[in-house]
């Protein structure tokens, strides 16, 4: 599944190459994803120009002008840039073309991710309204997070991938992250101490800001795909050795996602 990191690449790429931009041509090959895909766009978006490519957890909103259109990659959604016309394969649904020839396109197996309009203010749409602040901002710091997780039973991972707490923190950063701060994932969040928090927050963007990195490492000539930069230490490692301890690591279900920690070196 796409992360938080792999959508800010994709998003600082399609902003260099496509910004300044207008659409000529839209080709729809599907009705539906998660959500329906309004026909509309194919009349909408011709003629309109690509101002700027803003994030908001894993959403993507390009700035139209007279409206948003926005992007969520789901599950196993990613968005491919070539530079001339390319005849489309299996799974590939949207087409967005643009006046100098480039060619966006969304591919999309299971369907899962979004691609839709709306004019307005992004705070007011109900798909960005309850997202809780970015985790690369000063919004997101240790005094909000201790107040987010006091008198919390839920355990601090599943907090920390709540997207009303914080934007984006999936699975592999929240496990990475725990790993990093030293923190059991299953830890009732309220048992964190300022300190804790403090560790967390620092390191949960750390990881992020890692990940992201300087994009460079994104095969950006032809397409953008999922992307891993960060050295993992624990997500895909169960029953493997600890890199601080030596010791097996531990993997659990959490909110049935893979948890894995070293009891060790996590309290
Ligand atoms: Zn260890």
């Amino acid at each position: 599944m796409p992360e938080l990191p792999e959508v800010e690449v994709t998003r600082r790429r399609l902003e260099r190459e496509l910004a300044g931009k207008r659409f000529t041509q839209i080709v729809l090959r599907v009705a539906k994803l998660r959500l329906p895909v309004p026909v509309a766009l194919a009349e909408i978006l011709p003629g309109l120009t690509l101002r700027a490519i803003i994030r908001r957890g894993k959403y993507l909103l390009f700035d139209c002008g007279s409206g948003w259109l926005l992007i969520h990659l789901g599950m196993t959604g990613y968005l491919r840039l070539f530079s001339r016309p390319t005849p489309p394969e299996k799974h590939d649904h949207i087409d967005f073309i643009f006046d100098d020839g480039h060619l966006l396109r969304f591919h999309d197996p299971r369907k899962f991710g979004i691609v839709s309009w709306f004019a307005g203010d992004p705070q007011q749409q109900p798909l960005l309204a309850g997202i809780g602040p970015e985790p690369l901002t000063e919004a997101f710091n240790s005094g909000y997070l201790f107040d987010a997780a006091r008198g919390r039973k839920v355990a601090i991972k599943q907090l920390i991938m709540n997207s009303a707490v914080v934007a984006g923190v999936g699975n592999i950063y929240a496990n990475e992250a725990l790993f990093r701060a030293g923190i059991r994932p299953d830890r009732a969040s309220g048992t964190l101490t300022v300190s804790e928090c403090s560790v967390l927050a620092t390191v949960i963007r750390d990881v992020l800001e890692e990940s992201i990195g300087d994009g460079s490492t994104c095969r950006i000539a032809e397409e953008t795909v999922t992307y891993h930069p960060l050295d993992l230490k624990v997500y895909g490692r169960g029953g493997e050795a600890c890199s601080g301890c030596g010791k097996q690591l531990d993997e659990i279900r959490l909110g049935n996602r893979s948890t894995v920690f070293c009891r060790s070196c996590q309290k």
